[in-house]
């Protein structure tokens, strides 16, 4: 087999990357957060491949086209592009169990915390998910990058601070807890250095 030699960082979108709006079903409802840009920045500055991944049930429950989530990923390719920046790529689950469009409706192996999209990007990228990390505002993220072997991080922002209130009862217990996605990936870069250190 291949060895593995990329290291990423799993984002999530909504809550994360760009405010949490929820459902989002038009562009103009998509605003970065303020230090989304920077915690990019320093991500792309120390080698790590940047994917996001996202649930989108809103497909299935009707609420937005599937079309309007490549729309929406070509917006935010675009917006990033003026700042001289990219993602690597865009994976997202349109599905769920209870969707009231048949053709969605099903338990998707991709479907965060399960690894499906995870494991497209790594075998796409070459990622070692052992030097690999998640930050998204649920739990589900932390456990997308729990059950891939991989640190998980929990952010404040949008779901974030109520999903931190239920961390004791689901017993998740994220790796690191940040404010925002820059905390979230200065930790992960202070983390590194502390490694290279031993
Ligand atoms: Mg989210
Ligand atoms: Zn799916």
């Amino acid at each position: 087999m291949k060895k593995r030699t990329s290291k990423a960082v799993f984002i999530d979108r909504d809550g994360n990357l760009i405010f949490e709006k929820g459902y989002i079903s038009r562009i103009r409802d998509i605003r970065f957060h303020k230090r989304s840009v920077e915690a990019l920045k320093l991500l792309k500055k120390h080698g790590f491949k940047i994917i996001v991944v996202t649930n989108q049930s809103g497909v299935a429950r009707g609420y937005f086209p599937e079309s309007f989530v490549a729309e929406a990923h070509a917006h935010i390719k675009k917006e990033l592009k003026k700042k001289g920046l990219a993602i690597d790529a865009y994976y997202y689950c349109p599905h769920h169990q209870k969707a009231s469009i048949v053709r969605y409706k099903k338990d998707c192996a991709c479907r965060k915390p399960s690894q499906g999209m995870v494991d497209r990007a790594v075998k796409r990228f070459n990622i070692d998910k052992k030097n690999s990390f998640t930050i998204g505002d649920k739990l589900d993220d932390v456990r997308l990058g729990h059950n891939g072997g991989m640190k998980g991080i929990l952010v404040l922002t949008g779901f974030g601070r109520w999903q931190r209130s239920l961390m004791a009862k689901e017993s998740v217990k994220p790796d690191y807890i940040g404010r925002d996605f820059y905390d979230a990936a200065a930790w992960i870069i202070k983390s590194g250095k502390k490694q290279e250190a031993k």
